[in-house]
């Protein structure tokens, strides 16, 4: 826990301390995280994510009423808790779209078992915010840069953002405490990957911890080619000639980026490979998305239904029952099959992004 704030994440001394009964999938991997995706709209139409020749003003998003309403997500959180889940992160879509996001925080903010919780944005609407997530309970924020060049900023945003207006969400929501910082950037090659250095340069020194994630083929519209991937290890070149790096040991089991220091004290920088190397054995998250299914695989091409058993009654143990049997099932590695030679792997039909939040 980072903030020193007061926030509402001190449990009340009646809630019952119940012990969590830990699942491991058929490979023997523990659930710890669960990602909740709040909405599937968003501000932004990041080609890679939301392409707007796909999401243009026709399209069809999840009504009201298909969406999960605060109840049935904190049931849901509740009960992934109660199986050994102690890291949590809303996303989207982006959440910060979601008006009253601040009372879903502060009611999963005291759960038993919660640790952590953290966010994902895009930034563009957190400036005026941060301070009241942190009053919330919420620990930490995760933001979406990839670029800090103007134009090539906001061509990566679908024409929407504003990297100014990212950047005072990102210096907010730092004095509001919710740091260390992490900012994710995707970098594609020939579209952003010629910026990386002037965006470390930014955030050199400031503790903010910048990631580069490898474009990753999630989803089956955002016409993803591999010839378009920058792998990690030519990114850690590109910066190695500029500012020297040695490897730093994970923070925490199942941690997906491979972390870096600079050498001469600048920070942490972190490295997500999914495509080059992918860390599927590691493996330890769920993702619930807006409209109620549980997906093990951020490549998954089915989910469990969880809305219909939430609003057909299920009990809390019915629920919970659910949530472990579909964790026990488990079997995904698709990075570690990927084949990106093989035409066919990519007709599989695979959930997109932005309904699972990454
Ligand atoms: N809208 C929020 C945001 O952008 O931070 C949260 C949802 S977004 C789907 C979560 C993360 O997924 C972002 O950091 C985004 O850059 C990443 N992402 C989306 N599509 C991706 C892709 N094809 N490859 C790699 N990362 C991707
Ligand atoms: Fe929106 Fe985030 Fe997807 Fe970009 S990456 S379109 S900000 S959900
Ligand atoms: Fe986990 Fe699926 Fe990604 Fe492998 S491909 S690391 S199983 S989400």
């Amino acid at each position: 826990m980072h903030n020193t704030h007061m926030t509402s994440r001190s449990k009340p001394d009646d809630m019952p301390a119940r012990r969590p009964e830990p699942v491991a999938d058929a490979l023997g991997r523990p659930l710890h995280d669960l990602r909740i995706s709040l909405l599937d709209q968003c501000n932004f139409r990041c080609p890679y994510c939301m392409p707007e020749a796909e999401f243009h003003s026709d399209y069809e998003f999840l009504k009201r009423q298909q969406r999960l309403t605060y109840d049935e997500i904190v049931r849901v959180a509740a009960g992934a808790s109660a199986l050994g889940v102690s890291k949590l992160r809303l996303t989207g879509g982006e959440p910060l779209l979601d008006k009253n996001i601040c009372e879903l925080i502060e009611r999963i903010a005291v759960l038993p078992g919660v640790k952590d919780l953290a966010l994902t944005t895009n930034g563009m609407l957190l400036s005026p915010l941060a301070e009241k997530l942190v009053v919330a309970g919420l620990d930490r924020v995760t933001v979406s840069l990839d670029s800090i060049d103007k134009d090539i900023f906001r061509g990566m945003s679908g024409g929407r953002g504003n990297v100014d207006q990212v950047l005072a969400g990102i210096k907010a929501a730092g004095a509001a405490g919710l740091g260390p910082i992490k900012i994710n950037v995707v970098v594609q090659k020939g579209v952003n990957d010629h910026t990386i250095l002037d965006l470390l340069e930014y955030f050199r020194g400031t503790g903010t911890i910048v990631r580069m994630i490898e474009f990753m083929d999630v989803g089956n519209r955002n016409g993803w080619r591999m010839d378009q991937v920058v792998s990690s290890r030519s990114s850690l070149q590109q910066i190695q000639k500029r500012w020297p790096l040695r490897p730093i040991g994970r923070s925490y089991p199942g941690e997906v980026a491979r972390r870096y220091e600079y050498v001469d004290g600048g920070g942490e920088i972190g490295f997500i490979s999914s495509v080059t190397e992918p860390f599927c054995g590691d493996c330890s998250r769920a993702r619930l998305s807006a409209d109620g299914m549980l997906y093990t695989c951020l490549f998954a091409n089915q989910g469990t239904d969880l809305r219909e058993p939430l609003r057909g009654g299920a009990d809390d143990d019915e629920l919970r029952d659910i949530l472990s049997s579909t964790w026990l099932q488990r079997a995904d590695r698709y990075s570690e099959l990927r084949r990106p030679d093989i035409a066919e792997h990519h007709v599989l039909k695979k959930v997109e992004m932005y309904r699972i939040g990454g």
